[in-house]
């Protein structure tokens, strides 16, 4: 979409959410039907969202099944995100990007999330690797990096997971060592998203061998330098459009590229942790919406036994659970989002929203599943693809038994005054 066309959308957009209910008319009293709960947002957020949808549908969805069957990383789609501004939508305006609220950017992944999971996946994965620059102190450093990835498109990837250190990455064992007013960085990251197309990483290394999380610190370390092979691409059962590869390292990183000092890296890794999983959240709800969706429009044509599924009281009271349990998922999810944009401390929350969601949408795609019987057992129902490629939201960015650790732990810290 070109720059005419997207402030066609952006316009569009505005007068409709500025519009009230009932304008011109009687004000509309009738009670709600929506069977899912929806998130209210502002113009701005109306605006990305109407953006996300309309590239859904002409961009994103036509590509969706032929990504998953061919394990593609869809390149024109990176360009499309980067040309209409969703690459760089949390990024803020002073340096260049959209300045969006991170309600905006849940609206945007969902609405994506329900035609192309692994569309939302690209989207999440940029996100999280600008995030830990969002959180550099230093200023000028934080400026000249924002500036590269916006107005050149380079994308960054989150490196942190390692083979035997993914829930306790404190026991990480790539190592950093002084080397000519630099820094040697030896080892091995795991299943890292945009590996082998990314042009930076985040990469998180141990500076001081026993030290724990006390010794971690952060590089920005170039994909294209010497002792960098990042070649070695998984093969995975869903999210299949998405890129997934080790990075080996042995390389040399200058000084100025430390992102966070020693001690001050896996505080730089959680706090971008806390909004990607905030992201993770909402990618589970609209992969969920979408199953859902197709499992009522399915059951209210599908007849047995003389009555359409939709009648058969068992199947109408599941569908009923769901579509609770789904409204409650969802407006956890913006919840968190609306308490980060106010500046609150989500790391429970975000946690919350993660398990929470991501469980649900298990649940309400197993069913979808379930509903469509034989038929949703083959492809190329979509119901097919999101039953393989919902499963990894309970498992990246955290698994939910480390979601449950993390709430657990907050919820013992307040009981007895220690820290968590
Ligand atoms: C498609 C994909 C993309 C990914 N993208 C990235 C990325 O971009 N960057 C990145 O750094 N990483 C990425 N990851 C890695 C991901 O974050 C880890 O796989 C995840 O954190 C789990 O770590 P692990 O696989 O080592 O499992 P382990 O830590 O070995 O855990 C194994 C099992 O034990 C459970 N477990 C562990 N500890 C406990 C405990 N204390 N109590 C109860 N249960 C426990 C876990 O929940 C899990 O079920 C990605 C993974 C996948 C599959």
């Amino acid at each position: 979409m070109n720059i005419s066309e997207r402030a066609a959308v952006a316009a569009e957009s505005e007068e409709r959410a500025h519009q009230q209910p009932g304008d011109g008319a009687t004000r509309d009293l009738r009670p709600t039907r929506e069977v899912v709960w929806q998130p209210q947002l502002n113009a701005a957020e109306t605006r990305w969202r109407d953006l996300a949808a309309q590239l859904s549908a002409t961009c994103f969805a036509p590509l969706a099944a032929e990504i998953d069957a061919s394990q593609r990383y869809p390149l024109e789609t990176v360009q499309r995100l980067r040309d209409s501004g969703i690459a760089s939508m949390v990024l803020p305006a002073r340096h260049g990007g959209g300045g969006a609220s991170l309600v905006a950017y849940c609206a945007v992944v969902e609405e994506i999330a329900q035609t192309c999971a692994s569309t939302s996946g690209i989207v999440a994965t940029i996100q999280l690797g600008a995030a830990p620059l969002l959180l550099m102190r230093d200023e000028a450093l934080k400026s000249e990096l924002l500036r590269g990835l916006i107005e050149r498109g380079e994308a960054i990837s989150f490196a942190l997971s390692e083979r035997h250190a993914g829930s306790d990455p404190a026991s990480m064992q790539t190592l950093a060592t002084p080397e000519d007013g630099g820094w040697r960085i030896r080892g091995e990251k795991c299943w890292i998203g945009g590996g082998g197309a990314a042009h930076w990483y985040v990469v998180f290394a141990q500076t001081e061998a026993g030290a724990g999380k006390h010794g971690i610190a952060a590089f920005l370390v170039d994909a294209k330098a010497p002792g960098v092979d990042d070649s070695q691409l998984e093969d995975k059962m869903g999210m299949r459009g998405t890129r997934t590869a080790t990075i080996e390292l042995d390389t040399w990183v200058a000084q100025a590229r430390m992102l966070a000092p020693p001690g001050e890296g896996l505080r730089m890794a959680f706090g971008s942790l806390d909004v990607g999983r905030i992201g993770v959240a909402a990618q589970a709800c609209g992969m969920a919406l979408a199953a859902f969706r197709l499992a009522v429009e399915y059951a209210a044509k599908r007849r047995t036994f003389g009555q359409l599924l939709i009648d058969h009281q068992a199947l109408g009271f599941n569908l009923a659970d769901l579509a609770a349990r789904l409204s409650a998922a969802r407006a956890l999810t913006y919840e968190a989002a609306r308490a980060h944009d106010n500046g609150r401390d989500v790391s429970v929350l975000a946690a919350q929203a993660k398990l929470i969601a991501s469980e649900t949408s298990h649940d309400v795609i197993d069913a979808a599943l379930q509903i469509f019987g034989g038929a949703g057992y083959v492809k190329p129902n979509p119901v097919e693809r999101l039953y393989r490629d919902q499963r990894v939201t309970e498992i990246y960015e955290g698994t939910s038994e480390i979601q449950r650790l993390l709430i657990a732990r907050a919820i013992r810290a307040q009981a007895t005054g220690e820290s968590a």
